[in-house]
């Protein structure tokens, strides 16, 4: 399993020349085959520009699960090149939530908000609805549980292969379902399962540790309940995503450093990111920026 994150900031795009490193694109992660071209992707923040580069104007073919409809998740959509190439597919799939996941969509897709409603981004276009619990999706094994966040059902996803698997907790607020073993947050059963024994943990850390006490209302959580989570659920490497848009390159260095000396590894995702998930040794994890 190859991984390429193409978006990993929160809530709003950040360019600027204290973002050049990590990159500014909101949350997006494309899973295919070692090899091959990508054929499930987690959400489609503006990073899908990223994914039309490496795709180079070949059509993509396959699905979009968004874990949830904040802007910051949904605002490449429209502007996926390759979601329009000649010989496109692109199944999106949204978290259940009414009985029209194209109406549902359409409440942010279409004027006055937006030129075009969502029927209208590509004849191969198709939208449903993505219930709790255990699905088939592009050859993948996708377990899709709530979790909490704020504004909206969330789900947070854990996919795998015949010898590998993620975890993607994009936006996850803890603290709301209590303050759990170190005050930062619930290990609740949801996280707890979506975790169990991945080979990496890509998580929410839009937030510094010191400022829960003051933004944690906002929904999202910290780089010290990410590795807490994957110390409890054995997942064997951390991904920290999600970052906050005024967080410097210079800002983000200092976060990964304060994990350096941790017994689980954890890194930084940043825009341009490649991993390679399950190589030979079935625990390992490579990695190439690109
Ligand atoms: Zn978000
Ligand atoms: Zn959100």
């Amino acid at each position: 399993m190859r991984l390429l994150f193409c978006g990993t900031r929160g809530s709003t795009p950040a360019p600027g020349q204290a973002h050049v490193r990590y990159g500014g694109h909101t949350s997006c992660v494309a899973i295919g085959p070692e090899g091959g071209r990508p054929s499930l992707l987690l959400d489609g923040g503006t990073g899908l520009a990223r994914l039309d580069e490496h795709l180079a104007g070949e059509p993509f073919v396959g699905s979009i699960l968004l874990g949830h409809l904040h802007w910051d998740h949904t605002h490449g959509l429209p502007f996926f090149q390759s979601g329009s190439a000649p010989g496109h597919r692109v199944e999106v799939l949204i978290p259940e939530q009414g009985d029209d996941a194209e109406a549902v969509l359409a409440r942010a897709f279409s004027p006055p908000h937006f030129p075009i409603e969502p029927h209208q981004l590509g004849c191969g276009w198709s939208f449903r609805m993505l219930s709790e619990g255990e699905h088939e999706i592009e050859g993948y094994s996708v377990l899709a549980l709530e979790i909490p966040h704020k504004g909206g059902r969330t789900f947070g996803f854990r996919v795998s292969d015949e010898t590998t698997s993620l975890a993607y907790l994009s936006d996850h607020h803890p603290l709301a379902l209590g303050s759990g073993p170190l005050g930062i947050g619930e290990l609740h059963e949801s996280a707890l399962a979506l975790a169990r024994d991945v080979d990496l943990l890509i998580h929410d850390a839009q937030y510094l540790v010191e400022e829960l006490p003051d933004l944690a209302p906002f929904g999202h959580s910290c780089g010290e309940y990410a590795l807490s989570l994957a110390e409890a659920a054995g997942a064997r490497e951390v991904c920290l995503f999600h970052h906050a848009p005024r967080r410097t390159d210079d800002a983000l260095d200092e976060l990964a450093g304060r994990f350096a000396e941790s017994a689980i590894p954890v890194r930084m995702a940043f825009d341009g990111l490649v991993l390679s998930l399950g190589k030979a040794d079935r625990a390992g994890v490579t990695s190439a920026g690109h």
